[in-house]
């Protein structure tokens, strides 16, 4: 099975590129962020819960966000495998994500980082929000809150993953098929390398 996590900071284009990358190699795409975006969308509890975190910019707790991607995940038993978009984001997320793999015989294939500057993913992110409305891309504050989050609380997942031989970067500027193709000549590169150490 092939596990993929997609991480960078907020509007590093994950999204985007998770789309094409689902197309390409038939993967199920999980995001957290649209799966607690459609939980609010439908006033659920699950919903209401996140929407109070999400509005601050602040992380929703790992109990409520494992316990929504462990159920996304075994609605699958069929997949050939997934694509991480957006989780996991702290340590606790990445123990649990590797454990509820373990159980499926299965382990992540790899973590790729979209390198982009904060000046960047700032205007991305204000141009995002006129067209999708997303309150949390609307507000400068909201944004500026998201990527401290990012660097003090997410970031270390890059490193967990790092010290397991299976982080990789790539620069996340460019045209969407430019770094489309960096994305699948890294992926493509995974079994080739030696994991560990
Ligand atoms: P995103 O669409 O990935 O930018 O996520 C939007 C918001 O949803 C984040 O700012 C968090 O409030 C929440 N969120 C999404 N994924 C997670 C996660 N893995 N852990 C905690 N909160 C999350």
């Amino acid at each position: 099975m092939i596990a993929l996590i997609l991480f960078g900071p907020p509007g590093s284009g994950k999204g985007t590129q998770a789309a094409k990358l689902m197309d390409k190699y038939g993967l199920i795409h999980i995001s957290t962020g649209d799966l607690f975006r459609y939980e609010m969308g439908n006033n659920t509890p699950l919903g209401l819960e996140a929407k109070s975190y999400m509005e601050k910019g602040q992380l929703v707790p790992d109990s409520v966000t494992i316990g929504m991607l462990r159920n996304k995940v075994e609605a699958h038993p069929e997949a050939k495998g997934f694509i991480f978009d957006g989780f996991p984001r702290t340590l606790a997320q990445s123990v649990a994500l590797d454990s509820l793999l373990a159980e499926q015989g299965a382990e992540v294939s790899g973590l790729i980082m979209l390198d982009v500057s904060d000046d960047e993913i700032t205007r991305r992110i204000l141009g995002r929000g006129l067209v999708s409305g997303r309150a949390d891309d609307l507000d400068e504050a909201i944004i500026r809150k998201r990527i401290e989050v990012y660097k003090n609380e997410t970031s270390p997942v890059f490193d967990y993953y790092h010290q397991k031989g299976k982080s990789h970067q790539i620069f996340g500027i460019g045209t969407i098929d430019d770094i489309f193709e960096r994305l699948c000549a890294t992926i493509e590169g995974f079994e080739a390398e030696p994991h560990g150490e």
